[in-house]
């Protein structure tokens, strides 16, 4: 039996980085940059207004205030997307709107708010500084520049930026196919008659929903007995995929022969069993560079196996970078036992009290229950002691998703 580090360090080692593809920025969102991108071009091209006004000689308004108001004379237009071609000269002022190209001769916009237009001049009541409301070339990007950096992950400013920079396509690592086959002669799908003794399956819908979360594309190979020749065949409908994840029949008892069917399809075995609870029957090999990890079964082990040691896979083959979920410390609020020989990861909520986080418990940690996963935030590392942590100890929690009450996340009222 390996600890959870040794056993993530071994399946990183074997985990590759995946081809790339060029795709239209919008189908981008969430995915990592395989490439540099740097920008043709000066952004913006041009010196243009930012605020509606008038651009003019800041010559002409030198001392100008509301008691003593300068007077121009307004000489034409220059809206967004149609400049104006003439020349400002002393005494004159254009009408200009935000992103309006400033014409020649202008050195500075006065905003709407501080004038007044009678009569085709215009009266200007404060001074504003020489240069003022005016976009420079290139104050945003310069030509040549590198603006987003390979194994940038692509969030919504970045699919502006690339839209900015004049790119429709882009290229950006792969997302692996995640062939998904849950094990058991109890199992029966969503389609089917629940009869006695029987289970539904709920893992081929979990593991496929925490694939989809991380980003890669899940292909459920559906249910399959706890034959080994049926588990053979199934196997090996999966090898079209880039990753192969089992759940069931990994562990000792009689009918536990997914460990077998992988060697026999090929399957490389490189280690069986993690110092965790849940999820002590891990199996992970490879076939060809090709992962592949036998979850256990039950349904939290299945979830938690897959978030220390499938998701960071994923996320690595995605080209990421960072592929942890975040930790906070927090305080318990109760006693928490602990498990002699391995780590428990406990499933918790978070909560507020007198400035510190707070960590509970979601209720029973039966690796069978997945009410206390659906109610909570996050993992409690509790480390393998004899007495366990008592209330008031300081816990490590593993956040399993964005929103977990660890920031406010209150409205401006
Ligand atoms: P195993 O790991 O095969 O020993 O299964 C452990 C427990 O998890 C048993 O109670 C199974 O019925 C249950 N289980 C196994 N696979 C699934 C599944 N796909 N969906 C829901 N429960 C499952
Ligand atoms: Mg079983």
């Amino acid at each position: 039996m390996i600890d959870i580090g040794e056993a993530q360090r071994q399946i990183l080692e074997e985990i590759p980085v995946l081809g790339t593809e060029r795709i239209h920025i919008l189908e981008a969102l969430g995915r990592v940059l395989a490439q540099d991108v740097t920008s043709a071009r000066n952004v913006p091209m041009c010196q243009n207004s930012a605020m509606d006004g008038y651009a003019c000689r800041h010559e002409d308004l030198v001392g100008t205030t509301s008691q003593t108001p300068a007077r121009l004379k307004l000489i034409g237009e220059a809206p967004a997307g149609k400049p104006y071609r003439e020349t400002v000269s002393t005494g004159e002022a254009v009408r200009i709107t935000t992103g309006g190209i400033l014409p020649s001769g202008a050195d500075t916009v006065v905003m709407v708010e501080n004038t007044e237009l009678h009569d085709q001049f215009v009266t200007i009541l404060a001074t504003p500084s020489k240069g003022a409301h005016i976009r420079d070339v290139g104050e945003d990007v310069k030509a040549g520049e590198v603006v987003l950096n390979r194994g940038t992950v692509v969030r919504p400013p970045e699919i502006g930026m690339l839209a900015t920079l004049g790119h429709a396509y882009v290229h950006v690592f792969q997302r692996p196919i995640v062939a998904i086959l849950s094990t058991g002669d109890e199992l029966v799908d969503l389609d089917e008659p629940l009869t006695e003794g029987k289970v539904l399956c709920s893992n081929s819908y979990s593991l496929a929903a925490q694939v989809m979360e991380c980003g890669a594309i899940p292909l459920s190979l559906g249910t399959c007995s706890d034959d080994g020749e049926d588990q053979q065949l199934r196997l090996c409908q999966g090898l079209r995929a880039d990753v192969i994840l089992t759940s069931g029949g990994v562990s000792v008892g009689k009918y536990d022969l997914v460990k077998d069917s992988l060697s026999q399809v090929g399957v490389n075995v490189k280690f069986w069993k993690v110092a965790m609870k849940p999820g002590k029957p891990l199996v992970f090999g490879t076939i060809g560079n090709k992962p592949v990890f036998g979850l256990p079964g039950n349904p939290t082990s299945a979830m938690t196996s897959f978030e220390q040691f499938v998701r960071p896979a994923l996320l690595k083959m995605m080209g990421h970078t960072r592929l942890f979920r975040p930790t906070t410390e927090a305080v318990l609020a109760e006693y928490v036992p602990s498990e002699p020989g391995r780590l428990h990861l406990a499933r918790c909520s978070l909560f507020e009290e007198d400035g510190q986080t707070m960590a509970q418990s979601t209720g029973t940690q039966s690796s069978g229950a997945l009410r206390s996963m659906v109610l909570a935030d996050g993992l409690m590392i509790i480390l393998p002691v004899e007495h366990g942590f008592s209330r008031g100890a300081k816990v490590k929690v593993q956040l399993l998703h964005s929103n977990a009450p660890l920031v406010a996340c209150s409205p401006f009222w």
